[in-house]
Formats: C-alpha cells, structure tokens, sequence
C-alpha cells in the first residue's frame, strides 16, 4: 500500500461510534418541529422547562433504577471524574508498561521500576495527606502493596535469579498495575441512561419542596444505553419527557399527564398510537407485594416450560417475566394471576379513579395487566404508549408514579410520576406514516449578473430574510441558464433574476419555477407579492 492510500485509510477510519448517528437536515427541521412542539403543548399545561447535565454522579442511577437492571448493571457509559493530576500520569506509566520489556532490561527496568513506582506513590501520599484524594480502602491497600510487591520484585531482579520466568515477572507486576488501577482519583459519573433521576436530584438539590407545589418540569435531551443496536434502538437516543413532583397523588394528576401526553402525540400528527395502563398497587404485603408472591408461587409451578431468563427473574424480579416477548412463553403467561385481583381497596379506587377520569377528558385507553414496571418505588399508575411502523420496539412512551423515588434519593416525602417519549421512534413512526414531511428547499433564489445587479441582490436578500422568507444568494456570478438550473436543483419556489436591464429599469423580474411563469415588479412590491402567493398557496 503506497502512503498516499494508507493515510487515505487511515482517514476513512473515522465514523459514528457503533449506536450514535448523526441527525441530519432536512430531517432535523421534523426533530425541531417535535421539539417546538412539546415546549407549546407542555406550556400550556403549565410546564416549565428544566435543562439538566448530561453527566451525573454513577451512584444517584445505582440507586434510582437499581443495580441489578440491566441498565445499571451493563449498559451505562461512565468513567472516573478528576481534575488534572500528576498521580494520573504516574499511574498510567506503570499500567502502561510491559512486564516482559522490563526482564529484557533488568537493570534499566530496575530503576524504571523503582522510579516509576516511587514517582506514584510519593504523588499520592501527598495528595492523601492534602486531603486531594479520599484515604478509600483502595487507596490505603496501594499505599501497603506498591512498595511491598516493588521491593519482591526489585530483589528478585538484583539476584537475577534464574528462576524468575517471564509468566512470575508478570504476575508481580500485575498485582502493582492492579492495586495502582483501583486507586480511585475522582468520582465515578455516568453518562445519563435516562433523566427522571436527575429531575429527582435537581428538585431536591434546588429545594424545590419550597415553591408551591406541584412542581410541573419537563425535559428534552440525549440519553446514553449501551444496548444491542438495531432499528430504533440506539445508544445514543433522545427523549422528551415531563415530571410532576410534590403536591397530592390524586387520579386528576395521572389523567391529565397522560391527556397531555395524547393531546402531544395527536398535535404532533401521530397516528395509530394506542394508550396501555395498569396500577401496579404499591409496595405492601396487602397490595403487591401479596401479588409477587402468588406470582412467584404460580412461576414455580411451571417453571420447566419457561426461558433460562423467565426462570431467572422467578427469584431476581418475578414481575419482569411478565415483560417477556418470548413467543413460546405467552401461553404460559396469559395463565398467572393478575395484579389487579390483588390491589388493596385504596389502590383499586385510585386506578378505578384514574379510568373515570380519562374517560372524562375523552382520552381512549387498554388496560395490560402485564405491563410493570420491576422497581419498588414504581407504584399504582403505569402506562405505555405504542405506535405503528417500528417493529418489535414500538413502544413510544413509557411513564409510571414513582411516589418514594424523591424519599429514596435523600430527599422528603414527594409524590411523582411522570414520562419520557423515545423522540427517535416517534420521529420514525411519523416517516413511516408519511407525517414527516418538512418543507425543504428555498423560497427564492436570487439569480444576478453585474456588478450593480450584485448590491440589488444583497439588498433584496435582506429585505427577504428580514421578511421571514428563506433566500439563497449565490456567492459567484453565473450565468442565467445554470442559476436557473441549481435554483431547481434546491427546490427554490421563485427564482429573483437581476440583471442589468431589470436594474436600470427598477422592474425586478420574478419567475415561479414550478410554472416556468415570470413577471415583473417593483423593487417595493416584491414582499408584497411573495406574501399574497403564500396565502393564495395555503
Ligand atoms: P424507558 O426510559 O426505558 O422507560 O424508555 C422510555 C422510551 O424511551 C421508550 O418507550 C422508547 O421509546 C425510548 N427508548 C428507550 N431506550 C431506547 C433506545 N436504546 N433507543 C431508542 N429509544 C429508546
């Protein structure tokens, strides 16, 4: 390969991370008009917008969603959080370094070894002691092992002993590499798999509590799940969602989160989105967590026909078999006892309540009894929305009361529930629908030629701009004929021709290229006339 190719090669490398995507026009003018959309909707509904760090702390997701979800347990993007350090470079060096190299040349190894840890462990004792770096069991056990496996290893090297193999070497270097990688320099912070945790920590960090209540938020952003990529799944993927927090727990609240969430979906021109809800009761042995155990009880009876995966959630979280899309395992799902059998009277009312109410507002619903969600702080109201044109993953939105989530995360007692729409699956079903045309190309393209012709043509595309109206000047002089032809080319609507002639006459020619019909005007008329076809056209 010549090195012209190779570095072409070498360039072509760069790509999207597996997962992420770039959004590109004129597909981004439909992202914006969902966007634009929910601010309106949300607004008048009393919403306020909140705008939240993408970074957060790994622990506030560990203890939100719970460490044993997948989400928590294998699909976060983090890494450790610190400012600059020295001891970072001094503990990369001895990651870095390979044990074999260090036999080869045992007495410049020696040294190296000796410099190379020294350099560490003088940086972080001082650190420690400067209270920079916290004295975690980590920290201490590379504060005892570092020197003590250092000196092993150095005398080992100084005797030369024969003995010492290449595989011994590695072993004792890898115990300092490993005790000098566990040394925690900073916080570890996750990219955020979702952001119902961070309106939580928000609301309670900013006091929240204090303003009346309730408190009404709602959000728009990237999310971050290192899932198995496929359509509409990605690991980067947007969502839009709204929280309301505080204040009473009363059905009006569930109703008319979800009327907003319908009145959004049908502002927004989806069609075919159905409403799934159930009450999942709340956390009691008279309410779910009785149901868990008839459920469980029911699971072990018929176990041996279930998945490896079924069969393990009988014991991790038997409620999430319920959520299996194994087509072999339906029949045996559609036989185990319902939660809604096993709701205690208060839960019972308040989702009978939540149905009276939606029913009010005109908001169509299905009940699934099997849709759950495996937290505990998840109680009564959960619901799903699905769409047509996207596969297996059609659900929308998803949303659920989470009364004790706020408690869980240090803050007071704090009604809430609230939902995130995946803003990619909505932005698909409305292409597959034929919803997701956006207006493409330019309102006019102002073709010219002359000198005189160019300040008429830089003037009226100020005029048109200031108007509202999308103009495309082109930077070089070119002929009529191939303005004309890119005018198309960028689907413009009219084409301005300035020339000489329409200068010196003042009478501005105007073309409608769909027609191929052209007249002249004014200079003061052109906005006039742009404005007059616009309405005759809507
Ligand atoms: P969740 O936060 O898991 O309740 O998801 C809420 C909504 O976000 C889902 O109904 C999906 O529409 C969307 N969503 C979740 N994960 C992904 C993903 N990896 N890619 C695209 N959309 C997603």
């Amino acid at each position: 390969m010549s090195d012209a190719t190779a570095k072409k090669e070498e360039r072509r490398k760069f790509q999207a991370i597996r997962g992420t995507r770039d959004l590109l026009p004129p597909e981004t003018a439909l992202w914006n008009r969902v966007e634009q959309t929910a601010h309106e909707v949300f607004t008048t509904f009393g919403y306020g917008e909140i705008r939240l760090p993408v970074l957060e702390n790994i622990e506030l997701f560990a203890r939100s969603i719970g460490g044993e979800t997948d989400i928590v347990g294998k699909e976060m993007f983090s890494f450790e959080e610190f400012g600059w350090t020295a001891i970072d470079t001094f503990r990369r060096e001895i990651i870095t370094t390979n044990p074999i190299e260090l036999r080869k040349i045992q007495t410049l190894a020696s040294d190296s070894v000796k410099v190379k840890t020294e350099r560490f462990l003088t940086a972080l004792n001082e650190a420690v002691d400067r209270g920079e770096i916290k004295r975690t069991p980590e920290t201490v056990q590379a504060l005892a092992i570092v020197p003590q496996k250092r000196d092993e290893l150095l005398a080992a090297l100084a005797t030369g002993d024969i003995k010492w193999s290449d595989k011994e070497l590695t072993i004792l270097w890898g115990v300092i590499q490993q005790a000098v990688k566990n040394v925690r320099l900073g916080d570890q912070v996750a990219l955020r798999p979702e952001a119902t945790a961070s309106v939580c920590r928000a609301y309670i960090e900013h006091n929240m509590q204090q303003l009346p209540q309730p408190v009404k938020l709602y959000y728009t952003g990237p999310m971050f799940r290192r899932e198995r990529p496929q359509k509409g799944r990605y690991r980067q993927f947007y969502q839009i969602g709204a929280e309301i927090l505080g204040g009473t727990d009363a059905p009006a609240i569930d109703a008319e989160v979800i009327e907003m969430l319908m009145t959004y979906f049908d502002r927004v021109g989806l069609q075919g989105a159905t409403l799934y809800i159930n009450s999942i009761g709340h956390n009691a042995d008279n309410c779910r967590r009785g149901y868990v155990a008839n459920l469980k009880s029911a699971l072990e009876k018929v176990k041996d026909k279930l998945g490896p995966d079924s069969q393990r959630r009988i014991d991790t979280n038997p409620l999430r078999v319920l959520d299996s899309k194994l087509e072999s395992e339906q029949a045996i799902i559609a036989t185990l006892p319902h939660i809604a059998d096993h709701l205690c009277d208060e839960c019972k009312t308040h989702y009978a309540e939540v149905k009276r109410q939606l029913e009010v507002r005109g908001v169509l619903y299905q009940e699934n009894w099997r849709l759950v969600r495996g937290l505990d702080y998840y109680m009564r109201t959960t619901f799903e929305i699905t769409a047509p044109g996207l596969g297996s993953q059609n659900a929308v939105c998803g949303g659920g009361r989470y009364d004790g989530l706020v408690e869980l995360l240090g803050g007071p007692p704090t009604k809430g529930i609230g939902f995130a729409i995946g803003e990619d699956r909505l932005i698909l079903s409305l292409q597959e629908s034929g919803k997701g045309q956006v207006q493409q190309g330019r309102d006019v393209y102002i073709a010219w030629m002359g000198e005189r012709a160019y300040a008429a043509a830089i003037r009226a595309a100020k005029d048109l701009r200031s108007a509202g109206f999308s103009a495309e000047l082109p930077p070089l002089e070119q002929k009529f004929g191939k303005a004309l032809g890119q005018a198309d080319k960028l689907g413009a609507k009219y084409a301005l021709i300035l020339g000489d002639n329409e200068v010196s006459e003042g009478l501005w020619t105007i073309k409608t290229l769909s027609t191929g019909e052209q007249q002249k005007l004014p200079e003061p008329d052109l906005i006039e006339f742009l404005r007059t076809q616009k309405n005759v056209s809507s």
